[in-house]
């Protein structure tokens, strides 16, 4: 069955997307609890909806949300939703089915969820330590982060063992074909900044499982951290940017800004050259008040040293500093997703190519259909 049934007047599959993206989605009550998968690593607020074969997240539960044109009824007996925009039905989504990994737990009786979960159509995903130095001080801690909350709230475990992640990973695989692995941790201490405790996780997993993995953390003091992560089997390597002007960075990620956009350049040329081209990359966010154009030129350096720049929409989640900031319009999606979609292209930096991790899944930004 063609799930899109039409679009909306003059609106593409893609700008359909990218505007659902950046305006959340409203659920009728009765399914508004069904989608949330709930786990250690989900971009809180968001649910992963399918659309005409493409997995994305949508902000749900987040305050902006709630204004949104879109709105989708209960589901029918084969999963599928009316997807309505100002009352208008526009196409049909469904929501990916509940993990079946998930009904497991460890011998010491930790649910498979709250160590790692499923996320966009087949990306394993885990905060390894769900903490960071600095978010016990609001003033270096990044305006945007809600690490924390999940803990707080029982959803988790703070560090999750080597072993119990290389546990999970292979069901992960066994039950439910799960394609690759993402890991993620706070920053734990100003030194690996993280690298340590990826190199041990994924060192257990891929003794485990044949899985490609992505880590991801701030720039570690010791270059040799690369050589290692890729040593013990790490496919792929994230940084996060998050912003890219140095009054953005200052103002929203206070912490983190102490290493400075230079800085993190340089440590990319040399992961690119540990890991290879288009297997490094980055997470910016937009909306946050850097310019598309600053986004872009930023990208561009970027994509010349061969890392992918994965741009995302900034989803404010409540309980921060940012709760109520506005989240980008699609406009400001568009400016930037649609000239980086054809820098891209043009350089042969492609999501596809990209072996496991965020660039790869695409389920958080529309970039990948812009690559076309
Ligand atoms: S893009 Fe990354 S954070 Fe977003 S759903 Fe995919 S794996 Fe998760």
């Amino acid at each position: 069955m063609n799930t899109m049934l039409r679009f909306y007047r003059s609106h593409s599959a893609q700008q359909l997307l990218t505007e659902m993206q950046s305006l959340g989605l409203r659920l009728d009550g009765q399914t508004a609890e069904q989608p949330g998968r709930g786990g250690s690593g989900s971009p809180s607020g968001q649910t992963a909806v399918t659309i005409d074969g493409k997995t994305i997240m949508v902000p749900m539960h987040t305050d902006s949300a709630l204004e949104s044109p879109f709105f989708a009824s209960p589901p029918n007996e084969q999963g599928v939703s009316d997807l309505r925009r100002n009352g208008l039905v526009v196409a049909q989504i469904s929501f990916p089915p509940h993990p079946r990994f998930y009904g497991l737990q460890t011998l010491d009786g930790v649910p498979y969820w709250k160590i790692a979960e499923l996320h966009g159509a087949d990306v394993l995903v885990s905060t390894v330590l769900q903490n960071c130095v600095r978010c016990a001080n609001r003033k270096t801690a990044c305006q945007f982060c809600a690490i924390g909350d999940p803990l707080a709230e029982g959803r988790t475990i703070e560090h999750k063992t080597p072993h119990q992640l290389a546990e999970v990973a292979r069901a992960a695989v066994l039950l439910d074909g799960v394609k690759h692995m993402v890991m993620t941790t706070g920053t734990p201490n100003f030194k690996d900044r993280g690298a340590k405790i990826l190199c041990d996780s994924a060192f257990a997993v891929k003794t485990a499982v044949d899985l490609p993995i992505q880590v991801q953390c701030e720039p570690p003091d010791d270059n040799a951290w690369f050589a290692r992560l890729q040593d013990v089997g790490v496919d792929s390597m994230a940084m996060r940017l998050d912003a890219v002007t140095s009054e953005v960075r200052a103002r929203i990620i206070p912490g983190k800004a102490v290493l400075s956009v230079a800085h993190y350049l340089e440590a990319f040329e040399l992961a690119v050259r540990v890991f290879g081209r288009g297997q490094v990359s980055t997470c910016i966010l937009a909306g946050l008040g850097d310019s598309a154009d600053a986004i872009l030129r930023v990208c561009e350096e970027l994509i010349d040293i061969g890392v992918y720049p994965f741009v995302v929409p900034f989803v404010p989640l409540s309980g921060t500093p940012l709760a109520s900031h506005p989240a980008p319009t699609p406009e400001l999606m568009q400016s930037i997703l649609g000239p980086l979609g054809i820098m891209l292209a043009n350089r042969g930096l492609r999501s596809r190519d990209i072996k496991a991790g965020c660039g790869r899944c695409g389920a958080c930004s529309t970039l990948s259909t812009y690559e076309a």
